[in-house]
């Protein structure tokens, strides 16, 4: 029987409560388990997976599952602001899962484990996205030139940017043949230790304000617990490796955290 009004409603609901909890309770563990992926990997956690193959294989659904459903057409899904969001959450995904891996240098193996937890993360989070903006989230006429939607649509591009920015930074850290780590510089990387991590919390809180449902506060704040807990790892981590580490440098949110 096929879910679908009402009770589709009901269940992007529940899942979108699933993706606060599973962010807090992974938020909490990660403070005592690092993620075991890059300079935290492990072969305790499965075989081992080339990192380009990984994130290209692990992040495709969140591009794919979107795309489809745009595609089979839903009742929302002609509106011009459901349109422009979805396309705002599937650009950031096509580089996360087509761009982004072959720029990878060196990067360290994924466990297995760690690639199947992000691939269903990813095929979750490409339904509860893409199905609310392509059958259910309803905007008034006029929303683009809304301030709210504006604020977010800036809040995304700008979080996208330093995201972009800062990972191209840390590639750049290392030499071809590297696979060592040193203090990143530059950028935002001069307020806080995962410069990346708050350019992508950024983009998910603008997303969240330009869309204005319930699923995207949802991933948004799933984005803020996890990430700012690797940012706090890899902070720590820094200090501990690196005597002349920044003493100034925020974990992840300048001059705030
Ligand atoms: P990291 O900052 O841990 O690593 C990013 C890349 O840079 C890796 O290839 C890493 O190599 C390299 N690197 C990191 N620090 C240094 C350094 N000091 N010196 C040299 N090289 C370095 O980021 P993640 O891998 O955790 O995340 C990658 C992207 O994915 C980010 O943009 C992040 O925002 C996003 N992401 C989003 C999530 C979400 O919930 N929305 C969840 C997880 C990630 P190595 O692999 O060898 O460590």
């Amino acid at each position: 029987r096929r879910v679908s009004g009402p009770e589709e409603r009901r269940l992007l609901e529940l899942l979108s409560c699933g993706l606060v909890v599973l962010g807090l309770v992974s938020g909490l563990l990660l403070r005592f388990i690092p993620m075991p992926y890059g300079r935290y990997s492990s072969r305790r956690f499965g075989w081992p997976l080339p990192a380009r193959l990984a994130w290209a294989l692990q992040e495709l659904p969140s591009l794919l599952v979107p795309v489809g459903l745009a595609a089979c057409g839903g009742a929302t899904s002609a509106a011009w602001p459901n349109r422009l969001l979805l396309g705002c959450f599937v650009l950031h995904y096509a580089h996360r899962s087509l761009i982004f891996p072959l720029l990878i240098r060196a990067g360290k193996p994924t466990p297995f484990f760690t690639f199947v937890l992000a691939l269903l993360f990813c095929a979750y989070n490409g339904y509860l996205q893409g199905r609310s903006l392509t059958n259910y989230a309803k905007y008034p006429s006029g929303w683009l030139k809304d301030p709210i939607f504006i604020t977010g649509f800036i809040g995304w591009l700008v979080g996208m940017a330093i995201n972009i920015h800062s990972d191209h930074i840390l590639r750049n850290l290392r030499k071809p043949g590297e696979t060592g780590y040193k203090i990143p510089r530059g950028g935002m990387f001069e307020y806080v230790s995962g410069a990346n991590f708050f350019g992508e919390i950024l983009e998910w809180f603008g997303f969240a304000l330009a869309c204005c449902t319930f699923e995207s506060l949802a991933f948004a704040l799933c984005t803020l617990f996890i990430l700012s807990s690797r940012a706090k790892q890899h902070h720590e981590w820094y200090l501990e490796k690196f005597e002349d580490y920044p003493k100034c440098r925020k974990i992840v949110i300048p001059f705030l955290y």
